[in-house]
């Protein structure tokens, strides 16, 4: 296919032959990215995107559906298998319509939503004010004990006695621990709620295992398919049986119109992949490695969130190091290493600035990175960290990331 593209326009030819080289040779460190196979690229670029397919299997608004309805369907059973859900919808063409269509199916405008802060670990549809969940529904805010750094159980259960919403959310973009979702279960119980866990995160863990399971206890559950279950970018929603009518019409026709179905094609070939048991093994060498690279920060004198980790991220706090989180991920960046800028608890600076910086391994984990590698790269950044302005010592260290990334091929 590349010569097409190349011939016809060599500008965005141009655009991803350099985006595969930043991803080829340099370290992606951004909790909520991954690489996909090339199975799954193969679908995604295949023509199932020419097909209008609006509806559900054997269901649809328009002709010649057999054979999207073929994917489909292999993607339904497939991630039902993989999470153990009674109902999926693979539709959604992101997590944030994903859990719009969850509020949209059981809340009315108007209706209260509890959530994580996003300051605190949270998602921007978990009530932001800047995001429709934030404008639709009043929101209450709940958030990280200062002391630990881990989820207030007993504040939440406070404040769902003291609000009582219909729908509590939990799950996190943010937060380096596992949550225990049959506490949210209690709690959504004590005061007649249902429960929505958005598990984009660590779903991949979820699926093998290896982080606690929402779905014997939550109503609903939503996901991206692109972060740790290492899929085509987009969204997912599981719930009960009973739901599954009003949630399939708010996805369509209330907020989407046709399915993404080259999408949908890619997300049924990663879930065969996360069903081959080597998956399980990916997911617990992610975590071994998030758990090397807390260990080398905090054999450094760095403070982590929580201190510490079990699942694929862990957030450094950089609050008295002497430099913003901005600050780090420019420097990392000199140095050939992507992380993000992230607020920590008792954020002194604002959003754009920080105090720390979100590292996730899913992305070196597929590389075929394992603990060596992971602490050689955070002997790295600690280097960095320590030294931001040191120009010399960052091109230094982008030369061994290259070096590095070359023995541990991606799609070159
Ligand atoms: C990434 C994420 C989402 C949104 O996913 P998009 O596909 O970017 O819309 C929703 N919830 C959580 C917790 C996330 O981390």
């Amino acid at each position: 296919m590349d010569k097409f593209l190349e011939q016809f326009d060599p500008e965005i030819f141009d655009a991803i032959q350099r985006e595969i080289d930043r991803q080829e040779y340099k370290l992606e460190m951004i909790a909520s990215e991954n690489f996909v196979s090339k199975a799954v690229l193969e679908a995604l670029g295949s023509v199932m995107t020419n097909k209008y397919a609006e509806g559900y299997p054997h269901k649809r608004y328009y002709g010649g559906c057999d054979y999207v309805d073929q994917a489909e369907d292999l993607a339904i059973q497939r991630a039902k298998k993989l999470f153990g859900a009674a109902h999926a919808n693979v539709q959604p063409h992101s997590g944030s319509q994903a859990n719009m269509a969850v509020y949209l199916s059981c809340l009315k405008p108007g209706d209260t939503i509890m959530g994580q802060n996003l300051s605190e670990g949270g998602h921007l549809t978990h009530g932001s004010p800047v995001n429709f969940s934030g404008k639709f529904f009043k929101v209450v805010a709940y958030g990280l004990n200062p002391e630990t750094g881990t989820l207030d159980y007993d504040q939440i259960r406070d404040l769902a006695r003291e609000h009582r919403p219909p729908l509590i959310v939990c799950g996190a973009s943010a937060y380096p621990r596992k949550i225990d979702f049959k506490i949210f279960r209690d709690i959504a119980d004590e005061v007649g709620a249902r429960v929505m866990a958005d598990i984009a995160h660590p779903a991949g863990l979820v699926a093998t295992g290896l982080h606690p399971d929402p779905i014997p206890y939550c109503e609903y559950v939503t996901t991206t398919t692109h972060k740790t279950l290492r899929g085509p970018r987009g969204g997912m929603i599981f719930c009960r049986s009973e739901y599954a009518k009003d949630v399939d019409k708010i996805i369509f026709p209330g907020i989407q119109g046709g399915p993404l179905m080259h999408v949908i094609a890619a997300k049924a070939v990663s879930f065969k992949e996360a069903l081959d048991p080597s998956f399980k093994d990916y997911c617990a060498q992610i975590i071994k490695n998030a758990q090397a690279l807390a260990d080398e920060f905090l054999k450094a004198g760095f403070s982590l969130v929580s201190g510490g980790t079990d699942n694929h991220l862990i957030l450094v706090d950089l609050t008295s190091r002497g430099i913003s989180g901005k600050e780090a991920e420019e420097a990392l960046g000199r140095a050939g290493m992507t992380v993000n800028k992230n607020t920590v608890p008792r954020e002194s600076r604002s959003p754009f600035v920080t105090s720390g910086i979100r590292v996730g391994t899913p992305a070196l984990t597929t590389r075929g990175m394992k603990e060596p590698e992971i602490r050689l790269i955070a002997g790295w950044m600690i280097d960095v960290l320590n030294h931001p302005q040191d120009e010399k010592k960052c091109v230094a260290i982008k030369k061994n990331v290259e070096e590095l990334c070359r023995k541990f091929p991606l799609y070159r």
